[in-house]
Parts: C-alpha cells; sequence; structure tokens
C-alpha cells in the first residue's frame, strides 16, 4: 500500500472500491482496471482529464502514458511533483479504442466525480480537455477561455488544453506551458480567498470571473 492509499480516508477508499467494481455503464464489461483517482486527499490541486487510455487500464491509475509524461514535465516547470496535486478524470474506465465518451457514460460517472471533488476539497480544479470544461464552461470555447481561472464556490476553476493534444504540437504546447506558469500566483490567490464558500459540486451558478491574467 503506497503513502497516499495508508493516509485515504473511508470515504475515498470506499469509492475507489466502489468505482473498480462499477457496472453503471457499458465500460465496465470492457475495462482491465477501473481507474479511480491518484493523490494526497490533502491535495490543494486537482487536476481533472478525459478518461483512461490505454496505460491507464492496464495499472489502474489515472495520466502513466505519454500525456501523463508530459503533464509531469508542465507540473516540474513550476516546481511541482506528480505527489504534490490529485490527478483523475471525468470517466473512470477506458472507452473502446479510446473513442469519446459518450452522454449516457458521462452521466453514469458523474457521481463520482461529484464525490471526489467534495472529498478532496481541492482550492484549484485545473480541467485537461473538453469533457472535464464542460462540466463548468458548457458551451465555451477552450482556445477563447484556455489559461483563465473562474471561481465557483471556494474554488478556483482553470481551463486547460489536454496535454495528449499540446503534446506533439508546437502552438498549444506553449499555451499549456504559459497556462501552468499561473499557477504559482493562482495557488496564492486561492489561499487568499474566503473559503466560507460551498465547495464546488457542478456547474457555473455563482461563477465570479477573475481578474487575475
Ligand atoms: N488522458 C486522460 O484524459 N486521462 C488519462 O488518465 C490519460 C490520458
Amino acid at each position: 500500500m503506497g503513502e497516499t492509499q495508508a493516509a485515504m480516508s473511508q470515504e475515498l477508499a470506499q469509492l475507489y472500491a466502489e468505482v473498480r467494481q462499477c457496472q453503471r455503464c457499458i465500460l465496465g464489461k470492457g475495462r482491465t482496471l477501473a481507474v479511480p483517482g491518484d493523490g494526497p486527499e490533502s491535495a490543494r490541486i486537482m487536476f481533472i482529464g478525459e478518461a483512461p487510455g490505454y496505460h491507464e487500464d492496464q495499472q489502474g491509475k489515472p495520466f502513466v502514458g505519454a500525456a501523463g509524461k508530459f503533464l509531469e514535465e508542465l507540473l516540474a516547470g513550476v516546481k511541482l511533483q506528480r505527489k504534490d496535486v490529485y490527478i483523475c478524470n471525468v470517466i473512470k474506465c477506458r472507452p473502446p479504442g479510446n473513442r469519446d465518451p459518450f452522454p449516457d457514460e458521462l452521466e453514469a460517472c458523474r457521481p463520482y466525480l461529484d464525490r471526489q471533488i467534495a472529498l478532496i476539497k481541492p482550492k484549484i480544479i485545473i480541467t485537461l480537455g473538453r469533457f472535464s470544461m464542460a462540466r463548468y464552461f458548457p458551451n465555451q470555447s477552450i482556445s477563447k477561455i484556455h489559461g483563465q481561472a473562474k471561481r465557483f464556490g471556494a474554488t478556483l476553476v482553470v481551463p486547460m488544453f489536454h496535454p495528449a493534444a499540446a503534446l506533439h504540437q508546437p502552438f498549444y504546447r506553449s499555451m499549456i506551458v504559459e497556462d501552468f506558469a499561473k499557477l504559482p500566483a493562482l495557488l496564492a490567490e486561492a489561499d487568499k480567498m474566503d473559503a466560507s464558500g460551498a465547495p464546488d459540486s457542478g456547474p457555473p451558478a455563482q461563477a465570479q470571473q477573475l481578474s487575475l491574467f
């Protein structure tokens, strides 16, 4: 049992156990391993990606393939390590051939992410790619809003490009590097924020644009 798991609350352990045997949608039939999430429950930053790919499905851990390596590089650029942050996905099981998740699959998995966010209570949520962005910024364009923080309750949410999309495309790569560079200032801003707001549990009821960047 790793350091992270030893420190895990009963509630989070229970959530992981449910995810690992989940059959709420068709993806439960085809997976090797479900991928609940990874990282310390005390993390101040939560990354939400899309869905497990081949390597994640094999290992039961999010972002362990090429996109994960790039994510670790991006973290190192702002003096963070993987063990400092919490990483998960909107979908906990690999869609066949890495296709996009279907609406009913997103819906079936949503309560798991809701509970994860409620337990971790991150100060900052970074959405990676369009499916996690849509949770907070429906019908928005990532090209227009990437890197711009919005407050939801006691949490700052920052949409960013997906590392897999940015990995081999210099244009997107430089934008995600720039967006990551804002993280230290955003953390400082989040620390100053009044923590009385309810932790996020969904779409933009009382979203408030920050004028930071
Ligand atoms: N891409 C994702 O969105 N999530 C993973 O876990 C791996 C790749």
